[in-house]
């Protein structure tokens, strides 16, 4: 597919599509084609990396580990040995190797060197006996030690660990793109490597929109709600380990909001707004985007999160004047807020961070409560999520889907994803499942 010159006309290009029932999947694939990695990186020190995204392939300098080394606590020893010996083998304790203290001396045939977990193997050893299995007979007077056990018990090259095993010198630790783990963080230390080159951070502005929005800590006037939208946008964007730039509430004013809009384009990478990209008569943020960028309107076959801008503004206050920055509106009821965001931002930004993207898994579950839902719309319905006894996954919706009620979100530890084309469900039918918390 060739890319439009325009959002407007990315979103009529598919014609196969109405922008008014645009399916998730569409959504979702029309976002990333417009989205360009960042280029710029930055060198940080390892343990600063933790979640930011590698911006070029680590290479080991070096093995893991770096030479042949003992799995085990026991005895090194010359493997060929065991299959000269039928029964017992008997051999004496010529010397000592520990973690960072290796033995040098060479062990000739018959002889073993002590060894503990991690010491480099003696010069002619490749085989270790673990201590539990060996018999010591301590020396008379003079002499060594001899150890015996039997030689049937154990194969040559038993509990050693293979010098590079880990990594081979040379070799690709790590691939560009990765987002970095705690696991990563340790690995390029065991590369003994103390800086590592990352995607600079990408700075997404957001802020809320509506004459109703009052602060926390402020009184709230007759009609009037708390701003959650901002809070929940701020703590979803630091999640994502970008650097987020919040901007505040906004009225529904259309000079306030375009020096806003602006503001934001100057300082940001990606601009995230919420409320007023329906159609309300007070909602000038649709007037004022229209004005300044080249924006889509979409009514996305999504629920909750029907309405959605997207496009690009620019700080010149014109398509193509200064710098331009992404914009995503977003609408305005706290759910629809967070499942946008999830489902549609959190990809882009992903992509636009230069990381690679990762499919977040889904769980097939059974659920237990009928699911009343109209085909030909994605349903994102907040669901308790566990393991019964018998280890089968099981999904509770929680009680009331309101695109306004933020209490089900903090209930719920999932999505329970309902696809495009499905329709009602039974009690006991499978759904898919999107565990709110992974492993990280
Ligand atoms: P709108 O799209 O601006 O018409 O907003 C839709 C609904 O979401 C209205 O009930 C708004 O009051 C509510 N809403 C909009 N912005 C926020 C916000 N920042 N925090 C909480 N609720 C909001
Ligand atoms: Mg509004």
């Amino acid at each position: 597919m060739t890319t439009p010159d325009t959002f407007s006309a990315s979103a009529a290009s598919l014609t196969q599509f109405d922008p008014q029932a645009l399916p998730v999947s569409a959504a979702q694939a029309i976002v990333l084609e417009w989205v360009t990695p960042l280029a710029q990186s930055e060198r940080v020190p390892l343990r600063d990396a933790l979640a930011r995204v590698l911006a070029t392939d680590v290479i080991s300098p070096i093995d893991v580990p770096a030479h042949d080394n003992s799995a085990m606590d026991g005895y090194a020893f010359d493997g060929a040995a065991l299959a000269q010996q039928a029964g017992a083998l008997t051999l004496s304790v010529v010397g000592k190797a520990f973690a960072g203290h290796p033995f040098m001396g060479a062990v000739s045939a018959g002889g073993c060197v002590r060894i503990m977990t991690g010491a480099p193997m003696p010069a002619g050893c490749d085989t270790v006996v673990p201590q539990e299995r060996v018999t010591v007979q301590p020396a008379e007077t003079a002499g060594d030690d001899t150890i015996t056990f039997p030689a049937d018990a154990l194969a040559p090259g038993a509990n050693r660990r293979r010098q590079g095993e880990d990594l081979a010198r040379g070799g690709v630790a790590l691939r560009a793109g990765r987002v970095l783990r705690a696991s990563d963080i340790g690995l390029m230390a065991s590369l003994g490597l103390v800086d590592v080159k990352v995607k600079r951070r990408l700075r997404v502005a957001y802020f809320s929109t509506g004459d109703e929005l009052r602060s926390p800590g402020q009184p709230l006037d007759a009609g009037c709600i708390y701003d959650s939208n901002r809070y929940t946008l701020g703590a979803m964007l630091r999640r994502l380990d970008v650097e987020p730039i919040d901007l505040g509430r906004v009225r529904d004013d259309p000079e306030a909001l375009a020096a806003t809009l602006i503001q934001a384009a100057e300082s940001a990478d990606v601009v995230l707004t919420s409320g007023g990209v329906s159609v309300g008569e007070a909602d000038f943020t649709r007037t004022q985007l229209q004005a300044l960028g080249d924006v889509s309107f979409w009514g996305l076959a999504m629920r909750p999160g029907r309405p959605l801008a997207f496009g690009r503004i620019w700080s010149g206050g014109r398509p193509g004047a200064g710098r331009a920055a992404l914009l995503f509106g977003l609408p305005g009821n706290p759910v629809a807020t967070m499942v946008s965001f999830y489902q549609i931002v959190r990809p882009a930004l992903i992509a636009m961070s230069g990381a690679t993207p990762q499919p977040v898994p889904l769980i097939p579950a059974r659920c237990d409560a009928p699911i009343r839902k109209r085909a030909g719309r994605t349903e994102f319905q907040r669901g308790v999520a566990e393991r019964d006894a018998r280890g089968q996954w099981r999904v509770t919706p929680t009680g009331s889907q309101s695109s306004g009620a933020l209490s089900t979100m903090s209930e719920a530890n999932c999505f329970i994803v309902l696809a495009h084309e499905a329709a009602d469900l039974d009690a006991g039918d499978t759904v898919d499942v999107m565990l709110f918390d992974g492993l990280v």
